[in-house]
C-alpha cells in the first residue's frame, strides 16, 4: 500500500508548456522587424539554461531570459514599447486559464478517497499557488509542495519532512528528469505519462534496465486502475 501519492502539475494535471510555445511566438512577433539570427530560439534555450541557477523555474525566469535575449539578439537596440510587449507576454502567460487534462479530475476524486495525495511542483511560488486554486483540485490534495527544483535532494528533504517511506512512495508526472529519474533513484515509484509538449530542458531518455518501481502509461485515466492493481 502507497502511503502517500504524489502528482507533479505543470503538463500532468493542466496545460502548461503550450502558454511558454505560446508566448515565443509571440515574442518572434514583436522582434519580427528587427534584423534577426537564424538560431534565435537556440539562443533562447541557452539563455533560459543559464539563467535558473539565478531566477529558478517559471515565467519570471522565462520573461527575464526573453527580454536578455531581445537586447542580445539585436544588440542593444530593442526599444522600451518592444521590451513592454514582452513584459505583457508574462502577465497574460500569469493570468492565462488553467486547462485541465482529460481525466484529472474523477482520478484524483476517487484516489483521494484511499490515499492521502501530495503536489509537487516546482515554479514560482505565487503562480503555482495561484493555478492550483483556479484548478478547483486544491481539495484533493493533503500536501502541497512548490519547489525550486526537484532533485534527489529536494524529494528526500520531502520524504523527511512528512517521514515518508521511499518504498512506499509513488510519483506521477510528465517529465522524466524530474518526476521520474530522482524517485526512482533514491528507491520510490514513478508512473511516467508523457505530455504533448515537453520543454527540450525537462526531456531524459527512458532508463537503461528499467525498474520494476517504474511504468510509463499513455494518459492519467490508467492510474487508477493500474494503482489497484499494482498498489500494494
Ligand atoms: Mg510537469
Amino acid at each position: 500500500m502507497f502511503e502517500v501519492i504524489a502528482f507533479d502539475a505543470d503538463d500532468t494535471l493542466w496545460e502548461n508548456e503550450a502558454y511558454y510555445r505560446s508566448g515565443r511566438e509571440t515574442f518572434h512577433q514583436i522582434l519580427a522587424s528587427y534584423p534577426l539570427p537564424a538560431d534565435l530560439d537556440d539562443r533562447l534555450d541557452a539563455t533560459e539554461n543559464r539563467n535558473i541557477p539565478y531566477f529558478g523555474y517559471g515565467v519570471t525566469s522565462f520573461v527575464f531570459s526573453l527580454i536578455e535575449t531581445a537586447i542580445s539578439v539585436t544588440e542593444q537596440t530593442v526599444s522600451a514599447a518592444d521590451i513592454q510587449r514582452i513584459l505583457d507576454i508574462a502577465k497574460n502567460m500569469l493570468d492565462a486559464r488553467v486547462d485541465l487534462f482529460d481525466h484529472v479530475e474523477p482520478t484524483l476524486r476517487h484516489l483521494s478517497e484511499s490515499y492521502p495525495l501530495m503536489l509537487i511542483t516546482k515554479g514560482d511560488l505565487m503562480h503555482q499557488q495561484n493555478k492550483l486554486t483556479r484548478s478547483g483540485l486544491s481539495g484533493y490534495f493533503k500536501h502541497v509542495e512548490v519547489v525550486a527544483d526537484k532533485t534527489p535532494e529536494v524529494y528526500r528533504a520531502i520524504f523527511e519532512r512528512h517521514h515518508l517511506t521511499p518504498d512506499r512512495f509513488l510519483m506521477i508526472g510528465n517529465s522524466m528528469r524530474s518526476d521520474i529519474l530522482p524517485v526512482l533513484e533514491l528507491g520510490g515509484h514513478a508512473i511516467y505519462v508523457p505530455s504533448k509538449l515537453i520543454w527540450v530542458h525537462e526531456h531524459r531518455d527512458l532508463p537503461e534496465g528499467l525498474s520494476d518501481r517504474f511504468v510509463e502509461l499513455e494518459h492519467l485515466g490508467q492510474v487508477e486502475e493500474w494503482i489497484r492493481q499494482n498498489g500494494r
